[in-house]
């Protein structure tokens, strides 16, 4: 059965670890999609679903365990168009920046520190980590709990598996999703993350789960989905521990800034250098890329009551500096375009007002911001 209405969330924190058990697969409701997210039948994906199942029980998956899972998965469209059409690699590092260590999620990681500083702290001995660090992947993965993705882990990870672009990685995704299901650390329907299948808090792909995820509130289950952060950013210690992070170490620090040590890094031409350090790159094992262990870092020293950047970045590619972005946002939301925030990075709804306002002006209708647009808003 395919549902198509909005997704409510349920609640599972720790008021309600009772209505979280996990329990057998006698009676069940059916799964909520998020809108855009309903599982669509595709006869190709079922047949792919039938000839899995017997790879999956070969890898010792319990056929009921299996047959629960897939009672309400299907094959999700929305899920192959994202995989398709990555943004993130669009952006100049200065978007990314202004993005990931944004003024409002330097306000919320600060209020979240203040909220969960026994558990940080905690965490930071027990793995001899940096709390400042996992509070930022925390922030950057899923805006400390607000997004932690209501996509169903099973459907999302099988889509990309049938769908074959990188369908070895997430058919072991997948298996180790069911191995999660067959532990009982959580439900089908609440086994649920990004579209690539990222879970929780601090965004574990299933395989990452097994590997290392803790029970650090000691209630036998390793719940990284729930309200509660608790056991995700103990398993973001226990993960950062694993891959070598050394205590005491930073990450690294703009170049003229605090650390010499460690190799030069300019992530973005004529922008920022840092100096990034071994820890640096236990941070990339997270997330693959200099743009993520850079945010990562520097949202912790915000976190920390650390400034801005010092250095400056150039103008884009249409001559505009950051400063000149935001003063163009502004001038669109003075004008009553909603722009969204303030932030001086241009995305599709800063370019639908600027075509709002070119055709409200009688002008070319062309969506860019340049300096053009910022002299007839001026
Ligand atoms: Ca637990």
């Amino acid at each position: 059965m395919y549902l198509n209405r909005r997704l409510f969330m349920a609640s599972c924190g720790f008021s309600a670890l009772a209505a979280c058990t996990p329990t057998p697969p006698v009676s069940r409701t059916a799964a909520v999609f998020p809108a855009n997210y309903a599982p669509v039948p595709d006869a190709g994906f079922a047949a792919w679903v039938s000839s899995f199942r017997g790879r999956a029980i070969g890898q010792g998956i319990a056929p009921a365990v299996f047959d629960a899972a897939f009672a309400d998965a299907g094959f999700i469209p929305e899920v192959v168009n994202r995989d398709r059409n990555q943004i993130e690699s669009r952006r100049t590092f200065e978007d990314y920046l202004s993005i990931a260590a944004s003024d409002d999620r330097i306000a919320k990681g600060r209020q979240a520190i203040l909220q969960f500083k026994d558990t940080l702290n905690a965490v930071g001995l027990r793995y001899g980590v940096d709390p400042l660090i996992v509070a930022a992947i925390w922030g950057v993965e899923s805006r400390y709990g607000e997004r932690r993705g209501q996509v169903p882990v099973i459907s999302a990870t099988a889509t990309l598996a049938y769908d074959g672009r990188r369908g070895r990685f997430y058919e072991g995704q997948l298996i180790a999703a069911l191995r999660i299901l067959q532990a009982g650390d959580t439900t089908p329907d609440q086994l649920r993350g990004s579209w690539a299948g990222a879970m929780g808090h601090t965004q574990f792909i299933p395989t990452s789960y097994l590997a290392l995820a803790v029970d650090f509130d000691g209630d036998g289950r390793r719940d990284i989905w729930a309200d509660d952060p608790m056991d995700a950013l103990a398993s973001t210690g226990a993960y950062l521990a694993r891959n070598g992070w050394q205590n005491g170490l930073p990450w690294g620090a703009e170049a003229g800034v605090g650390v010499s040590e460690g190799r030069r890094v300019q992530p973005q031409e004529g922008g920022p250098v840092f100096n990034v350090t071994r820890n640096f790159d236990v941070l990339k094992t997270y997330n693959n890329s200099d743009f993520y262990a850079i945010g990562v870092g520097h949202l912790a020293d915000r976190l920390g009551g650390a400034g801005p950047l010092r250095g400056s970045f150039p103008p884009d590619a249409n001559g505009l500096t950051k400063a000149d972005r935001m003063a163009l946002q502004r001038g669109l939301a003075a004008r009553g375009y909603d722009i969204g925030t303030v932030d001086g990075v241009i995305g599709s709804q800063t370019e639908d007002a600027i075509r709002a306002f070119e055709a409200s002006q009688g002008l070319p209708v062309r969506g860019v911001a340049d300096r053009q647009v910022l002299a007839r808003l001026r």
